[in-house]
């Protein structure tokens, strides 16, 4: 069994903060002490942990990746999205949290984002919690 959230985006390129909303869904499994995986099924997604106080960091990441892989550079791929695959690629599926009492081991400054690269569109996060 796995929790699913769905992230609405409005935007081509977006991080979306859901640290809050994963919180949510591993509280409901009423694990307290495991791992928790959390897993984008898209290939023009991804996820990440980053910096959650300062919301320029987000866009700076969003600015600098959309410099390291512009949208129009030749791309075999022909369905106009080629670049959004490899950002996906860049920043990756899934990250691992740890629980620990009841609650997501991050850093102070640490949250979750959801990366959309090909907005906007209806989303989906899994969320696979492990005890031990
Ligand atoms: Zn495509």
């Amino acid at each position: 069994m796995y929790k699913v959230i769905t992230v609405s985006t409005s935007k081509r390129i977006e991080m979306i903060d859901i640290t809050s909303r994963v919180r949510q869904a591993i509280k409901e499994s009423s694990v307290r002490e495991g791992i928790a995986i959390v897993y984008v099924p898209h290939t023009t997604a991804g996820v990440t942990i980053n910096e959650n106080a300062d919301p320029s960091v987000a866009k700076d990441i969003e600015n600098t990746l959309t410099k390291l892989v512009p949208p129009d550079k030749g791309y075999l791929h022909l369905e106009g999205n080629a670049d959004s695959h490899i950002k996906s690629t860049i920043v990756g599926a899934s990250i691992n949290l740890i629980i620990e009492n009841g609650e997501i081991v991050l850093g102070t400054w640490q949250g979750i984002f959801f990366c959309e690269f090909d907005g906007p569109r209806s989303r989906k996060v899994y969320i696979k919690v492990i005890e031990g």
